[in-house]
């Protein structure tokens, strides 16, 4: 569906830890716009809070993270995933809608 090649998932990217001790499964994830991708996906008011691993066990963050790698091979994948982990490149993807 998504064609979803993860990089988090084949050590092509790591995980990241940012300065408030958030816990991400990439860098790509943590850049600001993206960021925004992030909460709007999870929609959940305590996001932040739950990818804290001041608060959380790294297991409990990852469990919590579930979510984005189900969203894989749904509809409602991650934007970000999409763009930076997506086999079909955008003129594919562009051919793929006409
Ligand atoms: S963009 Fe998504 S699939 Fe790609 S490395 Fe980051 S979390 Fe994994």
């Amino acid at each position: 569906m998504n064609n979803i090649n993860p990089k988090c998932e084949n050590g092509q990217q790591h995980p990241f830890v940012n300065a408030e001790n958030k816990y991400f499964l990439c860098c790509w994830l943590a850049a600001h716009r993206d960021l925004k991708n992030l909460e709007e996906f999870f929609a959940d008011p305590n996001w932040l809070n739950k990818i804290d691993l001041t608060n959380y066990s790294l297991e409990e963050v990852e469990t919590y993270y579930q979510k984005v790698r189900l969203s894989w091979n749904s509809q409602n994948c991650l934007s970000t995933c999409k763009e930076y982990c997506s086999n079909i490149n955008s003129n594919d993807a562009r051919k793929i809608l006409i």
